[in-house]
């Protein structure tokens, strides 16, 4: 097995080997970078444990005829071709629900650091400023409308604290289970534009897929309400960030704040330098604990497929 381990300090080998003593399962540490990706065939690894950062296309799995798996470290996995891997008789396994409290936390971090401006009243006290006029302009939350796009386990649990805000909560999906809206006392919209209409927040949890890509395209960021700050944890192609940058400018949405960018690693210059634009870096999944179940996850499922 060859274990993708960015920074050295990612998905560690040693919860394969530690679990897998004496089992005869070789594991090697690499550090992967994409330009490594061709020269890893030539290591004939049976099984791969992959970090999101990594593509593996259609050539990869050409090359590579002794790969039986990829296993994922993360939710998404539209960085592997997975039509390729069937093809060539190699499984795809992903980890589809660790971290989702993480991931809901933080989408609440980043939209109530833009609601309550507390980036921009932070750095007003720390130039010696007291002056709690410049909240003005805030908008109570209660009341208002959060709008989840895709309401699989992130969305729901993003909808279940926004809930508890008292804020009315309404999610476009088409796909998930019918119910969900009354289950819950949410409401369903069947279109995009009416939700991004109607929400004083915006938060996006969508899989990338061909369908998803630039899903927040002009026409739909356009729609946004003046004012509305929108959250993307999701995945950074799901917005188109040129488009973004016109909306932006013309004063719509009132903040934007992105875990996750259309060209990861890093964003692009114009995001960091907008004062309206708050930015982590595709953090949102982690905290201690979610790590450790990723890591285990990863281990075991490449461990179940090494064992045959
Ligand atoms: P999930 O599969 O449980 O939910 C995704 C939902 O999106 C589903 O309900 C699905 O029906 C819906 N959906 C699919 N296509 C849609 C479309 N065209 N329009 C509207 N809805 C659509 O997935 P999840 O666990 O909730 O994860 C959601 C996203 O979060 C994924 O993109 C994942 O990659 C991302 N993620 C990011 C981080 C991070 O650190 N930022 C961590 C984990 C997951």
């Amino acid at each position: 097995a060859v274990v993708d381990a960015p920074d050295g300090g990612y998905v560690d080998s040693a919860d394969l080997e530690q679990r897998e003593a004496g089992s005869g399962i070789d594991v090697r540490l690499r550090v992967l970078s994409q330009s490594e990706v061709p020269d890893l065939a030539r290591h004939a690894p049976e099984c791969i444990i992959l970090w999101h950062r990594i593509s593996l296309t259609a050539e990869f799995f050409a090359l590579n005829s002794s790969c039986r798996a990829v296993v994922c470290a993360s939710v998404g996995h539209e960085h592997v071709d997975t039509e390729a891997a069937r093809a060539s008789g190699v499984a795809v396994y992903h980890v589809p629900d660790y971290g989702v409290d993480e991931v809901a936390d933080h989408t609440l971090a980043l939209a109530l650091t833009c609601v309550r401006r507390v980036r921009e009243l932070d750095a007003h006290v720390r130039g010696g400023g007291w002056e709690w006029r410049r909240a003005e302009g805030i908008r109570r939350l209660r009341g208002s409308t959060w709008g989840v796009v895709g309401c699989g386990r992130i969305g729901q649990a993003v909808a279940r604290r926004a809930g508890s805000f008292g804020m009315r909560v309404a999610f476009y999906d088409p796909y998930v289970h019918p119910g969900t809206e009354k289950a819950h006392g949410w409401s369903r919209l069947w279109s995009l534009h009416d939700l991004l209409a109607a929400s004083a927040v915006v938060s996006v949890h969508v899989p990338l897929t061909p369908e998803t890509a630039h899903l927040l395209d002009r026409a739909a960021l356009e729609t946004l309400a003046a004012g509305a700050v929108l959250v993307n944890t999701s995945r950074g192609a799901v917005v188109d960030e040129e488009a973004l940058r016109g909306v932006l400018d013309e004063g719509r949405p009132g903040a934007v704040a992105l875990d996750v960018a259309e060209h990861e690693p890093g964003v692009a210059a114009w995001l960091r330098e907008h004062p309206r634009v708050l930015l982590t870096p595709h953090s949102a999944f982690y905290s201690v604990e979610s790590m450790a179940e990723l890591r285990c996850r990863s281990a075991r499922a490449a461990a179940q497929v090494l064992r045959g």
